[in-house]
């Protein structure tokens, strides 16, 4: 006996809502906080450079306004303050007092190595509130700015890359080189400018980057919500699949385990039944044979008519023994030459009286030379008796034609049963092949069957690998048509 086994699925298939909404959580914001920190980063880059620019621009202005031949005579600390000192150091006092933001201005030359400090325009002018000391000629420049060696080894415009905030103000610094009557290097000029528009500026873009990045923050936990939700719904309609497969699985294991057990119940009892009818039909006819030896003819036929009552029940019982079989899959089908012509020959002869009875012509139309097909001869003669004997019992005028052909250059065959019957009506139809059903119970109990002759005919067919079909007009007749492939 096979069972069939429960299916193995995955009940949740791969469906995890936490990970995926956190997942998407991170691709979200991870992606837009990306694009956020680009935008914010060139936006920043930008303001500053604009700076940059504007600082490298002015420096370059008052480099250009510095005489460096003066320069250079007032380079030592005791010259401070004299007339020379005073008017190499006017034209940068004068730019400074010109410029807005700009804090100091002033000059670096380079000895041996060393940074040192030249004109401070802190000498004579100071931006209000500034109360640094300025710083002398001479001096060595003690700071840490790096920008400042640079420029003085390239002899090159150089521009802070970045803001230096101290506690006071926020500055950019820029040095340029200027020159001696003869071009000659001589130092730089640097300016350091107050940056507080761009510091509020920078600000601001930052409060917009923090809201942003909040936003996306927002909009990404709404996604894995959302996501979250979802995949939930998903998990358990998956989960109510994955139960509802279990229990179909279940419930078509227990029906075919009792549909089984129905067919072998019914095989064992028709088997039973059919040893003790046989008998009782053995001794039935030698009863009836010996009271017509006898001459009680009334009592002989009495038993006539029990024996045929016997006879159908054993006809029933080897049908329902052959549908239970069909049902538990154990028929097993002989293999043998058959010759159809013959078969169909006797199968007329067999209902002749019939049809002579009835008024019906039986009319034998087999294709000449149709050659021997290999099958079970006694299944293939019950399928067809089964639909010649129905064509003749619902035939009551006309004609009932049996054509056998063959079915193509590889063999099989197809034969066809027509009648000018009653028809099937089309509401019918549908329940023909089903077991102990019948059309027209009134008609068929007048005619005499079970119901079951189709739907054996049928599965033995398909045993065969063939087809069973039928076509019927209501009031004009029908055509059974079977046809079976070559044997393999
Ligand atoms: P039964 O033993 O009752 O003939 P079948 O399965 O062979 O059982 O047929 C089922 C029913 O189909 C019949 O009772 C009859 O009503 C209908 N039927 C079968 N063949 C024909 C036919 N050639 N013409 C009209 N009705 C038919």
């Amino acid at each position: 006996m096979s069972s069939t086994a429960t299916p193995t699925i995955d009940a949740t298939a791969g469906i995890r809502p936490w990970r995926e909404a956190v997942a998407a959580f991170a691709i979200v914001l991870g992606v837009s906080a990306l694009g956020l920190g680009v935008t914010y980063y060139f936006s920043r880059q930008a303001q500053i450079d604009a700076v940059r620019n504007e600082l490298a621009q002015l420096a370059r202005t008052v480099a250009v306004q510095i005489d460096g031949d003066a320069h250079r005579r007032v380079a030592r600390p005791d010259m401070e303050g004299t007339p020379g000192h005073l008017a190499a150091l006017a034209p940068i006092v004068r730019f400074h007092k010109a410029t807005h933001d700009v804090i100091y201005v002033y000059t670096y030359t380079f000895d041996d190595g060393v940074v040192r400090f030249g004109l401070d325009s802190a000498f004579a002018y100071k931006v209000p509130g500034d109360t640094e000391p300025h710083d002398p000629p001479g001096k060595a420049y003690d700071g840490n700015d790096r920008d400042v060696r640079r420029a003085l080894e390239t002899q090159s415009l150089v521009v802070n890359d970045e803001i230096t905030h101290e506690a006071v103000r926020s500055y950019l610094s820029a040095y340029a080189p200027f020159y001696d009557s003869h071009g000659t290097f001589v130092g730089v000029v640097g300016l350091d400018m107050w940056v507080r528009d761009l510091d509020e500026r920078l600000a601001r873009l930052e409060r917009l980057a923090s809201f942003g990045l909040a936003g996306l923050v927002l909009i990404a936990l709404t996604v894995a919500t959302g996501v979250h939700r979802l995949r939930s719904h998903a998990a358990a309609a998956v989960a109510r699949d994955h139960r509802a497969v279990i229990e179909l699985a279940a419930a078509r294991d227990a029906a075919e385990q009792s549909s089984r057990a129905k067919s072998e119940f019914l095989a064992v009892m028709s088997h039973e039944l059919r040893t003790p009818l046989n008998a009782i039909i053995g001794y039935g006819e030698m009863t009836a044979e010996e009271l017509r030896g006898r001459g009680d003819d009334a009592l002989a036929i009495d038993v006539e008519r029990m024996l045929a009552a016997s006879r159908h029940l054993t006809a029933i019982i080897g049908d329902i023994l052959d549908y239970s079989k069909l049902e538990a899959g154990r028929l097993r089908l002989a293999t043998a030459r058959v010759d159809l012509a013959t078969l169909a020959s006797d199968l007329a002869d067999l209902m002749r009286p019939a049809c002579t009875a009835k008024g019906v012509t039986l009319v034998l139309d087999v294709a000449p030379g149709l050659p021997p097909v290999t099958g079970d001869p006694v299944r293939l003669r019950q399928v067809l008796l089964n639909l010649v004997g129905n064509a003749v019992k619902f035939t009551d005028r006309g004609t009932v034609t049996v054509r056998l052909r063959r079915a193509g250059p590889a063999g099989g065959f197809v034969c066809s049963v027509h009648d000018t019957g009653a028809g099937i009506p089309r509401d019918k139809r549908s329940r023909l092949f089903q077991p102990f059903s019948q059309v027209d119970a009134s008609a068929t109990r007048a005619a005499g069957g079970t119901g079951l002759g189709l739907a054996i005919s049928r599965r033995l067919v398909e045993t065969m690998h063939g087809r069973l079909t039928f076509r019927s007009r209501e009031g004009r007749g029908s055509t059974f048509r079977v046809s079976v492939p070559p044997a393999a």
